[in-house]
Formats: C-alpha cells, sequence, structure tokens
C-alpha cells in the first residue's frame, strides 16, 4: 500500500502549520511562546494539538498504539480530511453502498468529489462485485458502514476483507455502532490490510455526542497524513478534559450498553406484537428499524404525542420503515403506548 502515491499532489508536499508547542518539548513553568493571555487560567491555554493524554487512553481502550489513532471532532471531522487529503476535487471520485449514512455524499458534494454508489442486495448486504465494477483508476476511497445506517445489519466481514484485498484505495469501514454489534471491530485487520480506515465515535455507546469526539484508527502513516491537514487544535479543552474523565469509567459504558442491547430486544418484541407493524428487521445497533404500512402517518402521529423517531420510509430498500432509537425503558413504552392507543383509535 503506496500511501504517498494515492495522495492528492498537495497534500504530499505541504508543510504543515507548526504551533509554538511543536517548537517545545519537555516541562515549563513561565509560558511566554503562544501570546496567550496569562489570566483566566485553565481557559487561557491552547489545548494540546497532539492530544496526547487522550489519545494513550482511547489507545488503551481500543487496543490500538497511539499512532493508529486519529481523534476528530466527531468523525465527520474523519470523514471530510479523508476526502481533502486523498480526493482531487472534479477529477476522482469515491464509492460507496446505498442505503447508508448521508454524510459520506454530503462530505463528497461539499468537496466536488464525483460519488458512485452500489446498491444493497435485499439482505442489506453488498454485492461486492457490483461494487468493485464501480471502480477506475480514480477511486480513491470507498465508505461501507458496518452495522449499518439506517438498515441496522452489520456487514459480512468476508465482504469487507474481500473489497480490502481488491479495491485499490482506502476501504473505510465506519464503525459508530460497533459497541452493539455481536461481531467485534476490524480494527485488527489493519495490519493485514493497510489501507483499511475504521471510524468509530463516543457519540453512541459512551452518550457523548454533545462534546463532540470522534476517531478514525489505520495505519501510522495514514493517521500522520490525517493529522497533519487538521486545524492544529481540532479537539478543545473542555472537549479533552471531559472526556478523560468519561473514558476513566468503561464499566458505566459496559452497563448502558447492556442495558440498551436488552431493551432493543424487548422493543423488538413489544413492536412486533403490535398489528400496525409489519416487520422489524433485526438489529446490530442502537436503533430498530420498523415498517409500517402507513409510516408517514404514524410518524407525524407520534410528532404530535411528542415522540421523535426518524422517517426512513422513502430511502431506496427502506420503503415503508421508520428508523426508532433504544430509549430508556420508560421512553419506550411511552412508545409502545403511544402505538397501541393509535390501532385503539382507528378501531373505534
Ligand atoms: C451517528 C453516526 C456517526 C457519528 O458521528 P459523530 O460525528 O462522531 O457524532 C458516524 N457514522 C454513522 C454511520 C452514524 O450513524
Amino acid at each position: 500500500m503506496n500511501v504517498d502515491k494515492l495522495l492528492r499532489k498537495n497534500i504530499r508536499t505541504l508543510i504543515p502549520y507548526s504551533t509554538a508547542r511543536d517548537d517545545f518539548k519537555g516541562s515549563a513553568s513561565v509560558f511566554l511562546d503562544a501570546n496567550e493571555n496569562p489570566y483566566n487560567d485553565p481557559y487561557n491555554r491552547y489545548p494540546d494539538p497532539h492530544r496526547q493524554k487522550l489519545r494513550e487512553m482511547v489507545s488503551v481502550i481500543k487496543g490500538v498504539r497511539p499512532a493508529q489513532i486519529f481523534l476528530g471532532n466527531g468523525s465527520d471531522e474523519a470523514i471530510d480530511l479523508l476526502i481533502r487529503a486523498f480526493c482531487e476535487p472534479g477529477t476522482d471520485n469515491i464509492i460507496s453502498i446505498k442505503p447508508t449514512y448521508g454524510m459520506y455524499k454530503v462530505c463528497a458534494g461539499i468537496n466536488n468529489v464525483e460519488f458512485r454508489e452500489s446498491m444493497l442486495d435485499s439482505d442489506f448486504q453488498i454485492n461486492t462485485e457490483s461494487l468493485l465494477h464501480l471502480q477506475d483508476e480514480r477511486s480513491k476511497l470507498t465508505f461501507v458502514c458496518s452495522p449499518n445506517n439506517p438498515t441496522s445489519n452489520s456487514l459480512r466481514k468476508e465482504d469487507l476483507l474481500y473489497l480490502a484485498g481488491n479495491f485499490r484505495g482506502l476501504l473505510v469501514i465506519d464503525e459508530a455502532y460497533i459497541d452493539f454489534a455481536s461481531s467485534p471491530s476490524l480494527s485488527d485487520e489493519i495490519s493485514r490490510y493497510p489501507n483499511i480506515v475504521i471510524l468509530q465515535t463516543f457519540s453512541k455507546a459512551w452518550g457523548m455526542a454533545g462534546i463532540r469526539l470522534g476517531m478514525a484508527i489505520a495505519s501510522d502513516e495514514i493517521i500522520s497524513v490525517m493529522d497533519r491537514i487538521k486545524y492544529p487544535y481540532n479537539i478543545n479543552i473542555l472537549t479533552q478534559k471531559v472526556a478523560m474523565e468519561q473514558l476513566s469509567d468503561k464499566g458505566r459504558k459496559d452497563r448502558w450498553v447492556k442495558l440498551l442491547l436488552a431493551e432493543r430486544a424487548r422493543l423488538a418484541s413489544g413492536l412486533a406484537t403490535l398489528e400496525i407493524v409489519k416487520n422489524v428487521l433485526p438489529s446490530d445497533a442502537n436503533f430498530l428499524m420498523a415498517r409500517f404500512e402507513n409510516a408517514r402517518e404514524i410518524f407525524e402521529y407520534l410528532i404530535v404525542k411528542g415522540i421523535i423517531v426518524r422517517d426512513r420510509s422513502g430511502v431506496a430498500l427502506c420503503e415503508g420503515y421508520l428508523r426508532i432509537t433504544v430509549g430508556t425503558p420508560e421512553e419506550n413504552d411511552i412508545l409502545l403506548d403511544a402505538l397501541k392507543k393509535w390501532m385503539d383509535n382507528k378501531k373505534r
């Protein structure tokens, strides 16, 4: 895997911004190097551009070396940086699956990079041959999502590894929901398949969507490219501080995941018993896809009841489906009760 050759030419030769703190290593007590205000501790200081302490904590949790970790302002930052590093606007192209998370396409569009989509099969798995058929010498990135949003299933490992072995560019696997999946992360595969980039986030299982912290796991070479082109201080001190506090309690995250998995099963069977629910897809994520005969009508009824779900009924392969995030036991009961009430009203 020649990362340099895959990069845009201007990025290959780019000299990154050097921060005041880059020029100094060690400990000091008088900081007169960054034109900071000496008052208002601790907010007056720029954050660590290398996010070193946080990186080390994440490294232990994820079982990969710190040099294999990029930390970003949500995984959305990693998506954007990969596109900007590897895709020449107006020339290169990106391949992805359909349906999937909308951000890959939007980000490609913002960067003026052609976006090619390979429809999933009716079992929501990748047709690897037709996806690879979209590849040409200008294909730099393939984005897939496993477990996939919105279809809630994991993609087959053998398909993903086959793609990694047969795609000339980078295969980006978005594992935002991996903590809820029955199969483990593919982060172990990056040594065997150096063109794999794994995206993960602290927004879902870790319950930190508000502080904006996402990550990429990849070879040292790919990570150093992302670090070179990010905003120097992309993770602010508030996020770094709160993340380190929260990450020190892994047990709490594991308890949440266990509870949410139990609720996912309970909500799925609760929905399945309702006459108006035609199907509930098996889920490897913290949400359920439920098909209704009149999805839009139910969606709007729920809004009136103060319950917001996501209407995916217009999405290809997801016709008639509402996407329902697994909430607390109380929230899930409120949803089930509201749906029962809707049926009772119809009968009368
Ligand atoms: C929620 C989600 C994310 C998380 O994005 P952040 O920017 O890290 O909050 C990433 N990918 C997918 C597919 C998601 O559904």
